[in-house]
């Protein structure tokens, strides 16, 4: 039992409940991603200056971790207490009963669970879906087991789903210590917000005894990360990818749970609300060495079948694709429109699974709501109101893209554009350091950087590997890295002239090499964007090095299109001129040689460049990203072969 913990701080009874609300969101074994609430009844002055008591509740959406004063609703209590004597009460009724009571107008949706609240009569109460709890309230017999594990003055309330019917249940058993609910969670209550949340630890170290001392061990979740099967996760997402593009993420902290006998019997028994509401009815089991696209179609036919069955007429069906998987050998996996979402749902099963495999040792078996009631939470129009926090999804959303030569210049306007379009990266480029200044431009969690020299091909495996190790697949490839190299013809050295090939030409092709096979498992399409240059069409004398392989690049851009149009992967080329801000291109060196070439000063070699175009003005790294990201998304799904100048207008280097 928990002792001599301090007492929560804050100077006022709404700071030392965010304080004790925090307490809980810290602790994923208790709650996790918007799960919970806690309230705490406050003496408060009205409009008129009169005291009077207010319940102030977590908001629908927030979450207890990051939780502050401003997220909880306010509600005079007097006005909730009438509720208490009416029989029935709709979610409608209930809903705009509740905003007629607040306190501040424009405050946060309180809680669904408000008046369970407000009509129990102790100052503080909490609500949390802790793993240890959920793992008795889903055994065969659930009073048993919680009288077993808890005491006798613990009750145990029958599974209703949350709002005012629940609220008059748990209302009926104010007298006992706490309540556990079936199916659901734990509400414990005090005079001293310390009680309160001293009895949820309690109550929690007491079940995970219980839990131990039967058999189980299981409490121990924490999400691991390492390499599954390149192919079979190529595959897998491309499956899930048909309707719109997604992530996945893999746990194999999960092996354990994926690799059980019984991993079918886990797989269906959902133990939460929030597994419910975030991951629907049940985990997918998939067998990587099977049929991937026959096992994701089963789930998606019995997914149809449990909708057609349950469903209130009329309602859309969302999609049936399952969110997240155990797969033997592999461990869990979840998928999402982007690596945060697919995260969520990763560790949100992975509580989920461990207090189901728990009550499975503790107790030889489970019990669990009627697909009925499954289908009647997950279609909860209230609950679904969580998940329109969301901000809509982006246009590359789920979009994973390659970007070389990221370091600097164009490579690093395209990679900071892709990602504020949506996209996941993994960016690569020889110079460590700027790329880890272009890494540190993208959103955290949705880029990886590899560093090292490309025309290595370990270094391009280990790209295109720590793309799918991250994301799970690859959609599209920006081919940009490249370095100048001049001189007459009768001057290049030999070494000089097969380097940049090797760079500016040969890397591509290794890499397109690379991640073809990834993509044709895939077999959702694909893009790829070869930045060659004007000089390809247009070359200048003393540039020959370069030229002839940019010139190659767009060569190697239509075999690509040719070769890949039957698996969907398209191959594009776009051709900048000119662009000067932040490219490394541009040395001192190159500047010199190009103005003394052209017969201008340096200093004005820039203005030089940007006057001899058609429309007269200088090219920039946001137009090349604009190119590309039209080149990678599905805004250009019927181009391929096609060569996208952005150069201003160059007569001489137009696209034959
Ligand atoms: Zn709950």
């Amino acid at each position: 039992m928990p002792t001599g913990l301090p007492p929560i701080p804050g100077e006022t009874e709404l700071d030392r409940l965010v304080a004790r609300s925090r307490l809980f969101g810290a602790d994923p074994t208790l709650v996790l991603f918007g799960g919970g609430n806690t309230s705490s009844k406050i003496l408060e002055r009205d409009h008129l200056g009169n005291e009077r008591w207010v319940l102030r509740i977590k908001g629908t959406g927030s979450d207890l971790r990051t939780i502050e004063a401003r997220h909880f609703a306010g509600l005079w209590l007097d006005d909730l207490q009438p509720l208490r004597e009416r029989d029935t009460l709709t979610d409608e009724e209930m809903l705009a009963y509740l905003s007629r009571c607040l306190v501040e107008a424009d405050a946060p949706r309180p809680s669904i669970e408000t008046l369970l609240h407000g009509f129990l009569p102790a100052l503080h109460v909490d609500h949390v879906h802790a793993d240890a709890i959920c793992a008795l309230a889903n055994a065969p017999d659930p009073i048993a087991a919680v009288r077993e594990a808890l005491g006798d003055d613990i009750a145990v309330a029958p599974y209703v789903r949350p709002g005012f019917a629940l609220a008059k249940v748990v209302t009926e058993f104010a007298d006992s210590r706490a309540v556990v609910l079936a199916h659901h969670g734990l509400v414990t209550w005090g005079d001293t917000h310390e009680e309160s949340y001293r009895l949820t630890l309690e109550l929690v170290a007491k079940a995970q005894d219980y839990l131990e001392a039967h058999g189980s061990d299981i409490f121990e979740v924490a999400l691991g990360s390492g390499p599954a099967p390149e192919q079979f996760l190529a595959q897998l997402r491309g499956r899930l990818s048909r309707e719109r593009r997604q992530v996945l993420g893999v746990d194999p902290s999960q092996r354990a749970v994926a690799g059980r006998s019984d991993v079918d019997v886990v797989a269906a028994v959902r133990s939460t609300p929030d597994h419910m509401l975030r991951i629907g009815p049940r985990t997918a089991v998939i067998d990587a060495d099977g049929d991937i696209d026959a096992q994701v179609t089963a789930y998606e036919e019995d997914y149809r079948a449990y909708h057609d069955a349950e469903a209130v007429e009329g309602t859309p069906m969302q999609s049936a694709l399952p969110k997240v998987m155990l797969v033997p050998n592999v461990g869990g996996i979840a998928a999402g429109p982007d690596a945060g979402t697919a995260r969520l749902r990763l560790e949100l099963a992975a509580h989920t699974h461990a207090a189901t495999a728990a009550t499975l040792d503790s107790f030889g078996g489970s019990s669990w709501l009627t697909p009925a009631q499954v289908w009647e939470f997950e279609y909860w129009p209230l609950e679904l109101y969580k998940l329109t926090f969301a901000p809509p999804p982006a246009e590359l959303a789920g979009t994973v893209v390659l970007v070389t030569g990221a370091a600097s210049g164009i490579g690093r306007d395209v990679a900071v554009d892709l990602a504020r379009r949506g996209a996941h990266l993994a960016i690569a480029d020889l110079n460590a350091e700027g790329l880890a200044e272009t890494l540190a431009l993208l959103p955290p969690g949705r880029a990886v950087a590899v560093d090292g020299d490309l025309t290595d091909r370990v270094v391009v495996d280990g790209l295109v590997s720590a793309a799918v190790e991250a994301w799970g697949g690859v959609d599209a490839v920006v081919f940009n890295a490249g370095i100048a190299a001049t001189g007459n013809l009768v001057d290049v050295d030999e070494a000089e002239w097969r380097h940049s090939l090797e760079v500016n030409l040969t890397s591509h092709f290794t890499l397109t090499k690379r991640v073809w096979s990834i993509l044709e498992h895939q077999g959702i399409g694909a893009s790829l964007v070869y930045i060659s240059s004007k000089n390809a069409f247009a070359p200048g004398a003393g540039f020959g090095p370069y030229s002839v392989a940019k010139a190659g690049l767009v060569q190697l851009a239509k075999i690509a299109a040719l070769e890949g149009g039957k698996h969907g992967i398209r191959a594009n080329v776009v051709n900048p001129d000119a662009i000067f801000a932040g490219s490394k291109l541009w040395s001192d060196e190159l500047r010199k040689e190009r103005a003394d070439a052209h017969g201008v000063a340096i200093s004005e070699l820039e203005a030089f460049y940007a006057k001899r175009s058609l429309l007269g003005r200088a090219v920039t790294g946001p137009d090349v990203a604009e190119a590309v990201a039209f080149l990678v998304s599905d805004r250009s799904r019927t181009t391929t072969g096609c060569v996208l100048t952005v150069d201003g207008g160059v007569p001489a280097a137009f696209p034959r």
